[in-house]
């Protein structure tokens, strides 16, 4: 394991501000498209949070749906999207805030008196019935005629492009015949909005992208509104009016594809929406800022001078020649693969730091070449934190005990024993091992983004609380660590 991380960051210019960064989070709570009207919205989630025992699932949930648009929570596995969903149609209750749909609080409702259908993931079909009777059997249970229900059948038959198929054993069909199945049977009712938690996720990629197309189409073709869930980035993009990005319980972004691609708000958000390239750097003014030890020209502006920033590139805006004086910043290729349309290239630059960049061209591993980044390309965000501000108990004068164990600090002379405090650590001062000290603390590695030259990862303790560590040391999402941190390091101990 490192003991200490090379020079990891640009210097900073002047001194560090030490005060911790709370994001923002544009659109949660919010109105995403002009003033919060309760006509505009067909559904409000408002402030919800759902427990499952001391676990939190969703943490302040918030999110306005227009009448008949169409709007997807995407999210990584266990981020709380198909809880939110069954919240919506109703097989879930939040343990705290409300759902009001049309106006009108629903959150108590049960599933089957809300105008709204839900598809599963697994088409959840009656094996014994026919493709026609699995479509039919709401409308029989409700005692419609026999004339209207055919009428009806046949409709969403021809809707789903299953015309023909009515008298066809369910079990006799494809996965993506069974899932078209499975959304005639929840659009039949004609529902105000149709949920869909990962509806494709079992077929393959030909037919899933076949099914995107349709469903985009069936969507404007029924009118209704649609919320959708999905891990899949590309799915949401291709898809979506509007985009919920979630993690960990929480909405990180609320957007059009178009503006989650090209403005994230957070290294989460940008890691996860498309390929990028995340450093660190440093806004030494308004439109000017300095990464991998170049200043560049952006159109960014309102941070303060010398802030310490994430800089976003995609890997299609970094314009590689071969090597020349015009270049902002010079490098070596790596690797070079065709991925189809474009090459994809990793190339090493002389200070160091690693670049994913796609071009029409190829250029030889190797070979040196120069890069130039226009203004327009750089996606300047507010660093979410600056470091790890820590909430601790001062079990004796040279002991605190937090993230789950107990360590050793600096004397601490002016604050008495059992008191709640506050330390700051550094990301890197704080080193990771595959094993836990006796009385130490452990964690699990929860979030892991390249910066270039060294990873950030997030390790959430034992105790629920996120540090972030900058390390050079490979590690794997749902590692478990042991966490080290010397006295020195330990530092501002202050009473809250
Ligand atoms: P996936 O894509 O894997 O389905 P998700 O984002 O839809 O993930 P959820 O299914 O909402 O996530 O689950 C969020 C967290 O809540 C997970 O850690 C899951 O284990 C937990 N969870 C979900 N339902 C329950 C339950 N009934 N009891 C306890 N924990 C639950």
């Amino acid at each position: 394991m490192a003991d200490s991380i090379m020079d990891l960051t640009p210097k900073p210019i002047s001194g560090k501000d030490c005060t911790q960064h709370a994001p923002d989070i544009p659109g949660a709570a919010a109105d995403i498209s002009g003033e919060k009207d309760d006509k505009t919205y067909i559904i409000e989630i408002d402030h919800i949070s759902k427990w499952f025992g001391d676990k939190q699932v969703l943490d302040d949930v918030s999110l306005f749906v227009k009448k008949g648009e169409f709007v997807t929570i995407l999210g990584p596995s266990g981020c709380g999207k198909t809880t939110l969903l069954r919240i919506l149609a109703g097989f879930n209750l939040p343990t705290e805030g409300s759902v009001r749909m049309n106006g009108t609080d629903i959150t108590e409702i049960p599933p089957h008196q809300r105008p709204m259908n839900t598809v599963f993931q697994r088409y959840a079909l009656f094996p014994h019935l026919n493709v026609y009777d699995n479509i039919a059997f709401g409308l029989k249970l409700k005692k419609v005629d026999e004339d209207s229900i055919d009428k009806q059948v046949r409709r969403v038959l021809k809707m789903v492009g299953l015309t023909d198929y009515e008298e066809r054993d369910v079990e006799s069909l494809s996965g993506g015949q069974q899932q078209r199945v499975a959304i005639a049977r929840a659009i039949i009712n004609k529902p105000q909005v149709l949920l869909l938690d990962e509806p494709l996720a079992a077929l393959d990629l030909k037919m899933r992208k076949d099914m995107q197309l349709e469903l985009k189409q069936m969507h404007k073709e029924l009118g209704i509104t649609f919320i959708y869930v999905t891990h899949d980035q590309e799915e949401a993009l291709t898809l979506s009016d509007t985009i919920v990005v979630m993690n960990k319980g929480k909405v990180q972004q609320i957007g059009k594809p178009t503006d989650i691609y090209n403005e994230p708000v957070n290294p989460f958000v940008a890691d996860f929406i498309g390929d990028s390239n995340i450093l660190n750097g440093i806004m030494v003014e308004d439109r000017k800022v300095l990464f991998m030890y170049h200043e560049f020209e952006c159109v960014d502006e309102g941070f303060q001078p010398n802030e310490h920033v994430d800089v976003v590139l995609r890997p299609e805006d970094i314009y590689i020649m071969a090597r020349n004086d015009k270049g902002q910043i010079n490098g070596t290729v790596q690797t070079c693969i065709f991925k189809g349309v474009h090459y994809e290239m990793t190339v090493i630059t002389d200070h160091g730091y690693e670049l994913l960049i796609q071009d029409y061209n190829a250029f030889e591993v190797g070979q040196e070449v120069s890069m130039i980044i226009k203004p327009f390309d750089i996606h300047v965000m507010h660093k979410e934190r600056f470091n790890n501000s820590i909430h601790g108990t001062l079990k004796d004068s040279a002991h605190i005990e937090m993230l789950g164990g107990l360590f050793e600090c600096e004397p601490v002379e002016d604050i008495e024993s059992g008191s709640d405090i506050m330390v700051d650590v550094e990301f890197e001062d704080i080193e990771l091992m595959d094993y836990t000290e006796d009385g130490g603390a452990a964690g699990c590695v929860s979030f892991i983004l390249y910066k270039g030259n060294h990873y950030q990862l997030t390790v959430t303790s034992d105790n629920g609380d996120d540090i972030y560590v900058y390390t050079n040391e490979v590690w794997d999402d749902g590692d478990i660590v042991g966490i080290r941190i010397l006295p020195k390091d330990i530092r501002n101990i202050r009473r809250i």
